[in-house]
């Protein structure tokens, strides 16, 4: 990791403590000692202390404790010739200003008890924009959707764009992606809620963006507010720092936007946050983290394009995209897999050993491709008329950072059953081989081919969601696009057959089994061996290595296959047990 930004880190951490300590020595000079300190109506004292220590702060000499617990964190300054990694002692750093910054603001309160206005929006009309630490009460009602999932998180936006267009922009996006907008900090006098509102938007609690305050302390209501969903909804522990800080890893899909300059006060806010495993992306030129350890991928990514942060938070992040609805015309579900669409009901065709149908499915870098980009490239149904035999290619790119080449034949292979789900249409065959029917019900209720690039999209994100993160269908229409595709596919299939034709079944301990078909023959089970691909000949040992991988639980299962019986015949003893 870079020097620079543990220096700035922890040169960060000293700056906040010792100004914070001032701000605590001279409340403690001007208020009693026993002066209530709150934040306004929370039965969680101050949030970030009490969840990580136990400490209830109750009253300004309650505030020195934590003070010096702070004050004890902080690491020894970077010297010339430090060669121990920096993580630890940044994130100590980081976390001691954490602390600190809650202390001063539940201090701004004390000093100035209107600076905030405590409900869900501002009032813009009386000039107060700040909304400050969320109640117990707004807790309660938004912190149930972290839980849900209705939310799958927060993006915690400090500073601002450079102009409100690029403000607006960024925020839609991440609207659209369902997540919180938690604002704080200022960029030269600049707040992103403030462009926001120029912008034409409204913010508060009820549109999902939360305008916390003008500066970067206000970012530690953001972590005191999930931090508080964990104890109130995750049942964790008031002190069990480490399962606070887990659960906010594996359950609040939270990141933050450094949008200006990044001061060593905002290096150690950022810091601070590494401990909740929430990455920084900051638009400006700043050392970077970027190997994992605390955040799932990476810390720190600096200079991210405005057009690019919302993709890239996401990514980073670890966030999936979840996809609700199907919508195309028809209706959409396993309960059309077996409809058959017979020649008195056929509008077009495709495929089928007349013209040429072919699937494909591609990794592709996450840069390359655009996820719920659907492009039908040449003529679709609508310019097609009754009894039309037609070309198709259907190209599916995926890329996720969980992905490998090894599941691209496993999720080809739902092409066959996600397009056969849909009513009024039916698919048999795969690979370059397959045929594609469309009904003339079908045709009247609006289907188009565009369509089934809606269902794999859909699909592939609610059913792979652990391995991938984007898709984009193209399907082609054209004769000598598909005739492209086919060529390039049939070597795709080459390849993938002869890695797995050159293995023998002594060059492998595990079989796998196959319960695929049991919907339509519900004693069969096939094993599935490198030299023995399952009945229907679409399975071979790889992709059921792969679907394993995939969805452990699913219909394919590994067979240890122990002792050889019989190496004429190719039984072994693992593989009998399963049998009997
Ligand atoms: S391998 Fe066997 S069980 Fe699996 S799909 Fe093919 S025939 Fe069915």
């Amino acid at each position: 990791m870079s020097k620079l930004i543990a220096f700035a880190a922890i040169q960060g951490g000293y700056q906040v403590v010792s100004t914070v300590e001032g701000e605590l020595n001279k409340a403690l000079e001007t208020h009693n000692a026993d002066t209530k300190i709150e934040f306004p109506n929370t039965s969680y004292y101050l949030p970030v202390i009490y969840s990580l220590t136990g400490m209830k702060v109750e009253t300004l000499e309650d505030l020195i404790k934590p003070m010096e617990f702070a004050r004890g964190l902080l690491p020894p300054h970077i010297k010339g010739s430090h060669h121990l990694p920096y993580l630890g002692p940044l994130l100590d750093a980081g976390m001691a200003a954490i602390f600190a910054y809650e202390i001063k603001e539940a201090l701004r309160i004390l000093n100035d008890p209107d600076f905030y206005i405590p409900q869900e929006d501002p009032d813009l009309e009386a000039g107060k924009l700040w909304v400050g630490p969320a109640d117990d009460v707004i807790l309660r009602k938004r912190g149930v959707e972290f839980v849900d999932g209705t939310a799958p998180g927060f993006a915690a936006m400090v500073g601002a764009a450079p102009d409100p267009e690029i403000a607006k922009m960024i925020v839609e996006e991440y609207q659209k992606r369902s997540l919180y907008i938690f604002c704080a900090a200022n960029h030269n006098g600049k707040t992103l809620v403030e462009q926001c509102i120029e912008a034409g938007m409204q913010v508060g609690w009820s549109t999902r963006i939360v305008p916390f305050g003008p500066d970067i302390s206000s970012a530690v209501f953001a972590l005191g507010f999930a931090n508080r969903a964990a104890m109130s909804f995750g049942g964790v522990q008031p002190g069990d720092y480490k399962k606070i800080l887990l659960y906010n890893k594996n359950r609040i899909f939270a990141f933050i936007n450094a949008l200006g300059d990044v001061g060593t006060e905002w290096a150690c806010a950022a810091a601070g946050a590494v401990n909740w495993g929430f990455p920084t992306l900051a638009d400006t030129d700043i050392p970077e983290i970027l190997p994992t350890g605390i955040c799932t991928y990476e810390h720190v990514v600096a200079n991210v394009p405005y057009e690019e942060m919302v993709n890239r938070s996401v990514e980073v992040r670890g966030l999936k995209v979840t996809v609700s609805e199907i919508d195309i015309p028809c209706a959409f579900g396993p309960a059309f897999e077996g409809e058959r669409v017979r020649g008195d009901d056929l509008y077009c065709q495709t495929g089928g050993g007349k013209t040429q149908c072919t699937e494909l499915c591609k990794m592709a870098e996450m840069k390359e491709i655009e996820d719920g980009k659907i492009e039908v490239i040449g003529p679709d149904i609508p310019d097609m008329k009754e009894g039309d035999r037609f070309y198709l290619g259907i190209y599916v790119q995926v890329a996720g950072r969980e992905f490998q080449t090894d599941f691209e034949p496993i999720l080809e292979r739902q092409i066959h059953h996600l397009i056969n789900y849909i009513q009024y249409v039916m698919h048999i065959g795969q690979r370059d081989i397959s045929w594609v029917r469309i009904s003339k019900a079908a045709v009247e209720k609006g289907f188009t081919l565009r369509d089934i690039g809606v269902v794999l999209h859909a699909k592939f994100h609610q059913d792979f969601t652990k391995i991938l993160d984007k898709v984009q269908v193209t399907l082609y229409t054209n004769k000598e696009d598909v005739d492209k595709l086919t060529e390039r596919a049939r070597a795709e299939y080459k390849h993938r057959d002869e890695r797995v034709e050159k293995m023998t079944d002594e060059d492998v301990d595990t079989f796998y089994s196959c319960t695929l078909c049991q919907s339509f023959a519900p004693n069969h089970v096939c094993t599935v061996s490198p030299e023995r691909t399952g009945l229907c000949g679409a399975y071979n040992w790889m992709d059921c290595k792969a679907s394993y991988e995939i969805n452990p639980t699913g219909p394919n299962q590994p067979i240890k296959v122990g002792e050889c019986l019989d190496p004429n015949l190719g039984q072994w003893k693992g593989d009998k047990e399963i049998e009997e």
